[in-house]
């Protein structure tokens, strides 16, 4: 087989995965709720209204299994879903519009950050940053916290149908000079759309192989 074939056949794979049964599993409003660890987990945060949800819907194919909501800061719950027995897709609150609004530093959310601390089966944190903004103070809070509790985490860029190549790949280059900095962060970015459907299937490959990587421990 030559390796465009096994690059094929890991693309097929990694939808399968992502088009497989996928299962809320719990919602977490208190530390207490969390559920015990058990598939390896792939989380998700962003700034509120980064199109967080609307991410974890296209890679899942799903219409609504993560609300997406038009009211920015709302959702401060951790929910988990399941894909299959592979793997748990974390959705974590959002950050950065409260806080900012209020002029304060970031405190971000208290039992997020506990999540993030004590979990081994955390594998990645896809930190999202909406592809027409820079990045944010609060964007480099957790920047801060991921390599403090030493968890890998890319960045993944959002609603890229609204932005031109030009203003991409500047984006792209200014970010990755920032994360060449970060000792947690990865250094490959992923630009997607959750409206055009843009680089959602080069995200399965890449999460799927975080997965795989770990089934090989
Ligand atoms: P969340 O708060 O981070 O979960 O963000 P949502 O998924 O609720 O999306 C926030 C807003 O951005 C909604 O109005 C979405 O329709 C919009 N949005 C999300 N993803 C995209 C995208 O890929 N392209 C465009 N143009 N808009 C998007």
């Amino acid at each position: 087989m030559s390796a465009n074939d096994h690059e094929q056949q890991f693309a097929d794979e990694a939808r399968r995965l992502f088009a497989g049964a996928c299962d809320f599993v719990a919602g977490a409003a208190k530390t207490e709720q969390i559920p015990p660890s058990s598939l390896p987990e792939i989380a998700f945060t962003g700034r509120s209204n980064v199109g967080k949800s609307s991410l974890i819907n296209a890679l899942t194919g799903r219409k609504a299994l993560a609300r997406v909501s038009n009211t920015p800061g709302r959702t401060q719950q951790i929910n988990f879903f399941a894909l299959g027995d592979v793997l748990m897709l974390v959705d974590l609150p959002g950050y950065g519009y409260a806080q900012v609004s209020k002029g304060k530093s970031m405190a971000w959310n208290a039992m997020a950050e506990t999540y993030l601390k004590g979990r081994s089966t955390l594998r990645r944190v896809c930190v999202l940053i909406d592809g027409r903004h820079d990045v944010k103070d609060s964007d480099r809070a957790i920047f801060k916290t991921l390599d403090g509790a030493a968890v890998s985490y890319q960045v993944v860029l959002t609603k890229t149908d609204k932005v031109g190549p030009e203003a991409l790949d500047a984006l792209r280059e200014s970010l990755s000079i920032e994360l060449a900095k970060h000792p947690a962060a990865h250094p490959e970015i992923l630009a997607t759309s959750s409206l055009s459907g843009d680089g959602i299937a080069a995200l399965r490959v890449a999460l799927a192989g975080v997965a795989a990587r770990n089934h090989m421990g």
